[in-house]
């Protein structure tokens, strides 16, 4: 359930008619809602009550401050990839101790930051980032706490770009090889062990992969209790799926998921840590757009739209599916038109849907993409010299901008003409 509905005939956020925020921030822009994210983010806490646990929003998946904000003070901690998401965590109010810091390629001064920062953990996924952490925490009279983050070669079930725990994949070390590595661990002066770490993939849509995972991580706990390492977290990742489409797909809810996490690993006695990203923000946002033209092609008609895959890169790079709504609701029984929904981007990549059945539209009016709050405005560009697209959070009957609409001057001060030129 979400906070975008369509009332009296016109789609709404929370208590703002969609339309008057185009008309005062022009479009194309995302558009999230305060009442849903607080919302998903409660359903995760209560499906893990019982047990004491830790919510880290991968902030990856929407990081913008005032999004931050919402979650920080509803408790929750952070997933950081980068140095620039550490930072963006604290700037937004989140301490330290709530920050867990994972990603295969993280940098001495990623890990120096962290570590004068302060740190929950981080989440270690080889030996030689292992060897580089202990040195830099040993360099700044500091220790290091770690959880490895093992690949227990399962299939995600997902799509090819976002599955992370089959051994083919980039991302930890292999479980075979872990009792090991954790060996190691214990050998170097600027680490402590602190726990496990796994994280399979995205929008995972079966409890069944991670049952699978969970499973192996609790016979590793044990077994690597019984070679005196302290086991007191178990970092579970994130990954649960969300609805992109109104048919039966219908993905585990929060609270099966945490029944789940209680019958694997409840009677380890371990912290539980979660990284949700997609199922926090991606049902929270929309991205609101305008039709440019209606366009008849060779036996297609093209609905040309102001909004383009800089915009909203998933349906070009996962080919990921949107519902599109149009802002006015369309009267019941209304004839509904295939058409190829198209950005003006000069690729034609920049293809949201294709053969898409929409009700009647015509230049000027409004869309919306729904479940756009998920790695949409993050993965944002200014490719073909188009605005980085602004940001606007709904709360109750108010709403505000968190991120302008650059200007063009903006955008080309950004460079600088060297003076030899
Ligand atoms: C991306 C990522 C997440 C979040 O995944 P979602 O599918 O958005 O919940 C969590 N943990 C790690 C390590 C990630 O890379």
């Amino acid at each position: 359930m979400d906070h975008f509905l369509y009332r009296q005939g016109a789609l709404y956020a929370e208590d703002v008619p969609v339309a008057e925020i185009a008309a005062e921030v022009g479009t194309p822009f995302y558009c999230y809602s305060t009442a849903t994210l607080t919302r998903h983010f409660r359903l995760f806490d209560e499906a893990l009550s019982g047990m004491p646990h830790m919510i880290c929003y991968a902030m990856k998946a929407a990081s913008n401050q005032a999004i931050l904000r919402v979650l920080a003070d509803l408790g929750a901690g952070m997933d950081v990839v980068s140095g620039g998401e550490y930072a963006r965590a604290r700037a937004a109010g989140v301490p330290g101790e709530k920050i867990v810091f994972s990603g295969v390629g993280k940098t001495r001064e990623e890990m120096r930051a962290a570590l004068e920062g302060g740190i929950r953990q981080f989440n270690v996924e080889s030996e030689p980032e292992m060897v580089a952490l202990s040195e830099v925490a040993v360099a700044l009279g500091l220790t290091a706490p770690i959880t490895v983050r093992v690949n227990p070669d399962v299939d995600a079930k997902t799509h090819a770009k976002i599955a992370t725990g089959k051994s083919e994949n980039k991302f930890g070390i292999p479980i075979a090889r872990a009792r090991e590595v954790y060996a190691q661990a214990a050998r170097l002066p600027g680490i402590r062990v602190v726990g496990i770490d796994v994280h399979i993939g995205s929008q995972l849509t079966e409890l069944a992969p991670f049952r699978l995972a969970y499973a192996k991580v609790a016979e590793l706990t044990e077994a690597l209790r019984a070679d005196g390492h302290k086991i007191t977290r178990l970092d579970l990742g994130g990954g649960l799926g969300i609805p992109y489409t109104r048919s039966n797909e219908a993905p585990p809810l929060p609270m099966e998921y945490g029944a789940m996490i209680r019958e694997e690993l409840g009677h380890l006695g371990c912290e539980i840590e979660i990284e949700p990203g997609r199922l926090v923000a991606g049902n929270a946002g929309i991205l609101v757009s305008r039709v440019i033209y209606l366009k008849s092609g060779e036996g297609r008609e093209f609905l040309i739209l102001d909004g383009a895959m800089n915009d909203l890169i998933r349906p070009a790079m996962y080919d990921a599916y949107h519902d599109i709504v149009p802002v006015i609701e369309p009267v019941a029984g209304s004839e509904q038109r295939a058409f190829d929904i198209v950005g003006p981007v000069c690729e034609s990549g920049d293809t949201f849907a294709k053969g898409r059945m929409m009700p009647p539209l015509a230049e000027g009016d409004l869309v919306a993409f729904r479940s756009a709050g998920a790695y949409g405005a993050v993965m944002a560009s200014e490719y073909n010299t188009r605005p980085l697209v602004p940001e606007v959070l709904v709360h109750e009957h108010q709403f505000a901008v968190i991120r302008p609409r650059p200007t063009f001057d903006e955008m080309i001060n950004r460079d600088t003409i060297p003076e030899w030129l």
